[in-house]
């Protein structure tokens, strides 16, 4: 039995190393075997078949070294577009910090895709270089979230701002903003709300607050098993709130990360961190890579 992706093609390719190059027939298997890979994957469709389209003509007319076989020469071509897609080579994106503290992040997303959770991974990632953090509990509908972050903070010793007289988070961003100078706050990590499902008002609320706090980084928190919906909520967030990065979360489950794919291809923002389990340190930079390889299993 071929498991993985590259054992199916170089069974695909079997039989035709005399080639020289890569031809239109002797890729639609071939194809069809990366189409598969990426749909099992839970990358969009859409965004599969653009994908293929994209590998079909960089690996047409691709001569074929003497000293690799055509499937070689295939899998460097699907790997290396997956991993260009996703980001290019470059180590993971990093978070732009302010040369005027305190840095303000601004973390949104659906509930449940662990927005109070990331928030507070991401601080102690800071603090592990001896930043200062300030963690603001801007999520009011869920009352237990703020509790959440309050504990969160006590885990990391991260200072939390939290105003639990109010439902104006506008208010309570700008607030938390003067007490995180007056502090002297190196970052503060908005924590905001999410819904279910988008809906008009979360998103003006976001608005409202970004536009109060004008934030160096809003980031993207995405459930990495929400499959072929990742990609609509993605855009709706990006369209509204103009993102500056992704971070994908609950990687350590069975997702093999084809939202990361998606969710890149049609926001066109930066994957900076994944998430890969409950607990605080379960926390990685984002590498290409390491993704790409994991998506075509
Ligand atoms: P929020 O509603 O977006 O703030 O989401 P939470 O931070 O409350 O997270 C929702 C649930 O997902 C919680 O039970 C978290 O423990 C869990 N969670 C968050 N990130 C991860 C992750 O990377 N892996 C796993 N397995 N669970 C996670």
């Amino acid at each position: 039995m071929f498991n993985t992706l590259n054992e199916k093609l170089t069974a695909v390719f079997k039989g035709m190393r005399k080639q020289i190059r890569i031809s239109e027939e002797n890729i639609q298997d071939a194809l069809k075997q990366v189409r598969i890979a990426l749909l099992e994957a839970d990358v969009n469709f859409k965004v599969v078949k653009r994908f293929i389209e994209n590998v079909r003509e960089k690996a047409l007319g691709e001569a074929v070294l003497k000293s690799l076989t055509p499937d070689q020469v295939f899998i460097k071509i699907v790997h290396d577009e997956l991993v260009n897609v996703l980001g290019g080579d470059d180590a993971a994106a990093k978070i732009n910090l302010n040369s005027k503290p305190p840095t303000i992040i601004m973390m949104a997303g659906l509930q449940g895709a662990g927005k109070t959770t990331t928030s507070g991974k991401l601080a102690r990632f800071f603090m592990k270089s001896g930043k200062s953090v300030l963690l603001v509990a801007a999520d009011v509908y869920r009352p237990a979230a703020i509790d959440q972050l309050e504990i969160l903070g006590r885990q990391i010793k991260a200072d939390v701002y939290t105003d639990r007289s109010t439902k104006d988070v506008v208010k309570i961003a700008s607030d938390a903003l003067a007490y995180a100078k007056k502090t002297a706050k190196d970052l503060m990590i908005i924590d905001t709300a999410g819904r279910l499902h988008i809906d008009e008002t979360l998103m003006d609320e976001l608005v409202r607050t970004k536009d109060a706090v004008n934030p160096d980084e809003i980031l993207f928190v995405a459930d990495a098993m929400t499959g072929q919906d990742a990609v609509t909520v993605a855009k709706t967030f990006n369209d509204k709130l103009n993102a500056t990065g992704i971070i994908l979360t609950k990687m350590d489950g069975d997702a093999r990360g084809g939202a990361a794919l998606s969710i890149k291809e049609v926001t066109g923002k930066p994957l900076k961190f994944i998430a890969i389990g409950e607990k605080l340190e379960d926390f990685e930079q984002f590498y290409p890579d390491r993704m790409a390889s994991r998506i075509l299993g």
